[in-house]
């Protein structure tokens, strides 16, 4: 008995350290800050769009201070008094994509981004870094923001969307919030956009480690109406009027299904418990996009869409890269191959302690030949972020690689655990 409250003791007391360190800087509200990113191959710049405070906190209690993944970006916020970190987080961009593409080395092009992070009590400097291409982190924009600035707008306290649990956690306000969002889909559709949202969350539920992590995490279902039905399709002329205007063929790739009104996004959520976001989008042409901290959009009319879901979901949420790769292209520019990547489940060898090596059977050859594999299922294998050359990937198959592997590979699954728990212990 004694043993017993003890154990108690210490868990009271330790959640009560945590709860302080959310509360000792910040209010249950949130600070939306909309950016401009703009540049092209070889600069990049980042203004200041508009401020607004949001209802409630719906991100992360815990880690405030900490990275688990480094992500193609960083947001920091440090108190003003004594620079101290408070806050920070990473994200990935469309803008920084659309800088290794041929685009970029002939026009300047500029995307909206758009943060949440808990509204501080206290003035605060907030800093943005990017990631170049040999792997470093350079300060792009760095700005004061005061909490009690009369032009932080206040946003999401009427009209707020109608929305569906889909799923609730154990410990509903330590839970990871996830909204579902219908893009798309018109005012009569919403019977078969409610009926995606749900095959979408169980889908997501179905993989491990999700299904084994399923009380850390909550789903909300919000039916944003299009005016109308399916999506644009530039390559067939094809432009429709849908809640957040995505469209395939980014960056002219056909698949590439991704939308850059980022602004309309968080605006059709405002006041609505969010730090994840999924885009459900009402066609059956085939493709996605999953962006780190971002979103993840995909289509719900195609025969793939409940394996494609959760691979994006995989790179939206988990920070996990592809693990597939073209024998056409040998060595794509997407990953500087002399740098090591960010994403937790693929490697160029030029770091690979930090990945996982301690996950490797001893005798394992680094890098690994696929003939190998039966012996060394967790491997090293060639080919993999898009290269068929000097990238390698943990595993024969993973669902970061195919639609038809069931499972995330182990190295993902773990990555995946990571994240959760960091999120939510
Ligand atoms: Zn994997």
């Amino acid at each position: 008995m004694k043993y017993f409250l003890l154990i108690v003791s210490i868990l009271f007391t330790f959640h009560e350290t945590e709860a302080q360190d959310l509360d000792n800087h910040f209010i249950n509200k949130t600070l939306r800050i909309d950016y401009i990113f703009s540049g092209d191959k070889n600069s990049q710049s980042v203004s200041l769009d508009q401020l607004y405070q949001l209802p409630q906190w719906a991100g992360r209690r815990h880690n405030l201070s900490e990275l688990l993944w480094q992500g193609n970006g960083q947001i920091k916020m440090t108190d003003i008094k004594n620079g101290e970190c408070i806050y920070i987080d990473a994200f990935s961009t469309l803008f920084s994509e659309w800088q290794s593409t041929p685009e970029a080395e002939t026009i300047r092009r500029s995307f909206e981004n758009t943060f949440l992070v808990p509204f501080p009590k206290n003035k605060v400097v907030v800093e943005i870094s990017l990631r170049d291409r040999s792997g470093s982190y350079r300060t792009t924009m760095k700005h004061i923001v005061d909490p009690n600035d009369i032009q932080i707008k206040k946003k999401g306290l009427k009209n707020i969307p109608k929305y569906t649990i889909l799923h609730q956690g154990n410990t509903t306000d330590k839970c990871i919030n996830v909204v579902i969002l219908a893009e798309g889909y018109t005012i009569t559709e919403m019977d078969k956009f409610r009926a995606d949202a749900k095959i979408a969350c169980e889908q997501i539920f179905e993989h491990s480690p999700f299904n084994a992590l399923k009380n850390k995490f909550n789903f909300y279902a919000v039916e944003t109406i299009s005016e109308d039905s399916d999506v644009s399709v530039p390559r067939e002329n094809r432009w429709n009027s849908t809640a957040f205007s995505s469209q395939f063929d980014t960056f002219y790739s056909e698949r590439y299904l991704t939308t850059t009104h980022i602004k309309d996004l968080h605006d059709a959520i405002a006041g609505i418990p969010y730090a994840h976001i999924i885009i459900l989008a009402n066609t059956n042409v085939y493709g996605g996009g999953g962006i780190f901290n971002a979103y993840t959009l995909t289509t719900t009319g195609h025969k793939d869409f409940k394996p494609v879901i959760v691979h994006e979901f995989g790179h939206s949420f988990a920070g996990l890269g592809d693990e597939y790769y073209y024998e056409s292209d040998v060595l794509d520019n997407t990953y500087n191959h002399e740098v090591e990547p960010w994403e937790p489940n693929i490697t160029t060898l030029v770091n690979f302690e930090s990945k996982w090596a301690n996950m490797l059977q001893p005798q394992t050859p680094i890098p690994t030949d696929v003939s190998l594999s039966k012996k060394f299922p967790i491997g090293v294998f060639e080919g993999a972020g898009y290269s068929a050359k000097g990238i390698y990937r943990p595993a024969i198959d993973c669902r970061m690689k195919t639609n038809t592997c069931k499972d995330f590979c182990p190295v993902c699954q773990r990555a995946i655990e990571q994240l959760v728990k960091f999120y939510t212990e």
